[in-house]
């Protein structure tokens, strides 16, 4: 039986990475039929909106979407596609394994993390109150009355909520991953000896979920800092780590740059009705149409959507056939190669070609 996934191509160089995705993952021998949905810049130059709702109808249908990147112009007034699709499906957990293939360059050849990151709530939640403005004037006053603090009135002010609910299903989604892909160790991140009642509540409830509800797996907690410092000085001690909205966002980076770079980093947008699959990187427009973008982000992305599906053995055989193209370090892209301007490096296309002769 086919799956129904809902393959959104994305724009710059998006649509070349999609379709190079589509050939590999055709080329496991699992069926799929795809929808396909447009959303992004062209979209809404002819639309008036990046993102119909046709695009969020299919993702409701089909539960399972894999997506290329999408542009955010700045200044447009168009909101990011992206963070509107994980709002309206409620994708609250973002996942990003983060694995060195060897032949990729990395001052961390040994890195194999895993980074999950909370997608909803802390400082991005978006409760923001503007310098100056009668509603941030009126906030410092009622936080004088309320706890004796005086914000000086020249303050922008960004509200921190982490709640019980948001913690509690963030750490579960966090250590369901680790049972389902047999990771050792699961780190909780945080900053709780300064922010006692946010960082705190999410240290207090990520801890009690660990011990209740996972006593088989090794749980830790970490400050934010420290873990920042220990994983340049001794990433192998870690393997899983769950952490709020910003340190998510910052530490998701620090582990892409660990393995080599956005050309190889994957990820998925999970709640629990849907999931979205996407590579970290954006649209790299500058190379749109030119068949030289690396599109094994967006490949590993459908590696993790195969393991979604519950189809491991084909994701097992596409994670190692990538692997093996990326090892002998013939067919790759240009920026898998010694050098970037390498005259032997092969284009988006052939790069997959090279895969689907692995897959055989
Ligand atoms: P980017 O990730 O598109 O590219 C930055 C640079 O990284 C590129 O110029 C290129 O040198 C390199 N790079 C990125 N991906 C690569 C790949 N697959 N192979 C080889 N080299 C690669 O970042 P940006 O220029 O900041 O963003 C461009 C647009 O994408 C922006 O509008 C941004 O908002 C959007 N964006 C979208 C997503 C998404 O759809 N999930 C994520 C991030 C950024």
């Amino acid at each position: 039986m086919a799956y129904e996934v809902t393959f959104i191509r994305g724009d710059g160089t998006g649509p070349e990475i999609s379709e190079a995705t589509r050939r590999v993952l055709e080329a496991t021998g699992v069926d799929f039929n795809w929808d396909w949905q447009d959303a992004g810049v062209d979209v809404y130059a002819d639309e008036g909106t990046p993102l119909p709702d046709r695009v969020i109808e299919s993702i409701r249908q089909t539960k399972v979407a894999i997506k290329g990147p999408i542009t955010t112009p700045v200044g447009s007034g168009f909101r990011s596609v992206n963070v509107a699709l994980r709002k309206e499906l409620d994708l609250y957990s973002c996942q990003r394994p983060s694995k060195a293939y060897e032949g990729v360059k990395t001052r961390f050849p040994e890195s194999n993390l895993v980074i999950i990151r909370e997608n909803h709530e802390d400082l991005y939640a978006g409760i923001e109150f503007e310098m100056g403005s009668k509603e941030a004037l009126e906030l410092i006053e009622d936080v004088d009355k309320l706890i004796g603090v005086r914000m000086r009135e020249d303050s922008g002010i960004s509200i921190k909520p982490i709640s019980v609910f948001g913690t509690e299903r963030i750490v579960r989604s966090g250590f369901e991953y680790a049972k389902k892909h047999r990771r050792k160790k699961v780190t909780l991140a945080h900053k709780a000896n300064i922010m006692k009642f946010s960082d705190g509540l999410w240290l207090k409830t990520g801890t009690r979920i660990a011990e209740e509800e996972y006593p088989e797996i090794d749980f830790e907690e970490r400050i934010i800092d420290n873990l920042c410092n220990q994983l340049v000085m001794r990433p192998e001690e870690y393997d899983l780590i769950i952490l709020p909205n910003l340190y998510g966002d910052i530490v998701s980076d620090l582990a892409a740059g660990m393995i080599g770079g956005l050309g190889v980093a994957p990820g998925a947008n999970i709640g629990d009705e849907y999931a979205v699959f996407e590579a970290v990187h954006g649209s790299a427009p500058k190379y749109a149409g030119k068949n030289v973008i690396n599109p094994t982000a967006l490949m590993l992305s459908g590696v993790m959507m195969l393991h979604h599906l519950e189809e491991d053995a084909a994701a097992d055989a596409l994670e190692n056939a990538i692997a093996d193209v990326i090892r002998e370090g013939k067919n790759v892209t240009y920026d898998l190669k010694p050098t970037r301007d390498d005259p032997t490096a092969v284009g988006t296309s052939q790069y997959a070609d090279a895969i689907i002769e692995k897959l055989g």
